[in-house]
């Protein structure tokens, strides 16, 4: 007899023989639209049976990888610093064991914790950020640790010219103001990753990896707090991943999910294949 433990689908190996250690980040206390987003890794993890191991795109089965799966961290939904700090500890500890952080989230706040511990351990990392949403207001309604501000603390860490945003279409204009003079924002598509992705391989520079799903368009993906027309579509997403797999990535996220808000499914679905095919990329 087993115990019944569900893991993100054939990522159920032990710990001390992964190379890649996932967990849930269930948090969305600072969600500005929908909430749900703390629904976000249990459904993934639970609906990823829906899906094959296999994937045809990379020749690739999670079967034969050893990814370890620790479940969400429980999570102070009333303090979002009680709540980073516990992330930043969780990240802190993957990755001084020697093994790579992959974290599930939850709202694209949660990225902050596990970038303050990405970069105690690689000063000289960069970010590689996809999203509809560019992230970067100094404050939303007065909080400063908002997900509307994730990239924008992100920045106060690791400074001009590291973080390269794709996808970008909202934000308020002093954001996109901000974006000229300090972050590498694309907006609208993936146009320029290949040539960043060429410069960041050479250089092996370490390479912290977000992708909100939102950068999706809402008639892929509409189970997300905040969906913004004009996304791209899921082949696209996939190019893209395969590209940034090639740099020195050392830790990575996927995050806004709210599986509530599509009530067929279906978001959940391709979050579960995102998740699989950044798996399969990045596990070395
Ligand atoms: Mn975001
Ligand atoms: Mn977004």
């Amino acid at each position: 007899m087993n115990k019944n433990v569900e893991t993100f689908i054939g990522c159920d190996s032990e710990y001390s023989e992964s190379g890649i250690a996932i967990f849930g980040a269930p948090f969305d206390s600072t969600t500005s639209f929908r909430p749900g987003a703390r629904f976000g890794s249990s459904a993934i993890r639970h609906e990823s049976f829906g899906i094959e191991t296999y994937s045809p795109y990379q020749d690739k089965d999670l079967t034969d990888r050893k990814v370890f799966d620790c479940g969400d961290l429980e999570l102070c939904f009333g303090s979002s610093e009680a709540a980073l700090a516990d992330i930043e500890e969780q990240t802190r500890k993957i990755l001084s064991d020697g093994k790579m952080p992959l974290m599930i989230g939850g709202e694209h706040l949660v990225t902050y914790g596990a970038v303050k511990a990405v970069f105690e351990k690689y000063p000289d990392m960069h970010i590689i950020h996809f999203d509809a949403h560019a992230d970067l207001r100094d404050d939303y309604l007065g909080a400063k640790l908002s997900h509307a501000c994730v990239m924008r603390r992100c920045f106060d860490l690791v400074g001009d010219g590291k973080i390269h945003q794709f996808c970008i279409r909202s934000g308020d204009r002093e954001e996109f103001r901000f974006a000229a003079e300090h972050t590498d924002m694309h907006k609208f598509s993936f146009d320029g990753l290949s040539e960043l992705v060429s410069e960041l391989e050479s250089n092996k520079t370490p390479v912290y990896f977000t992708i909100d799903l939102d950068c999706l368009d809402p008639s892929v993906f509409c189970g997300t707090g905040t969906p913004e027309a004009g996304g791209v579509d899921y082949p696209q997403l996939l190019s893209a991943i395969l590209k940034v797999s090639r740099t020195n990535i050392v830790g990575a996220d996927i995050n806004e999910l709210a599986p509530m808000l599509d009530a067929s499914g279906a978001s959940t679905a391709v979050a579960c294949k995102v998740l699989r095919e950044l798996i399969l990329s990045i596990e070395k």
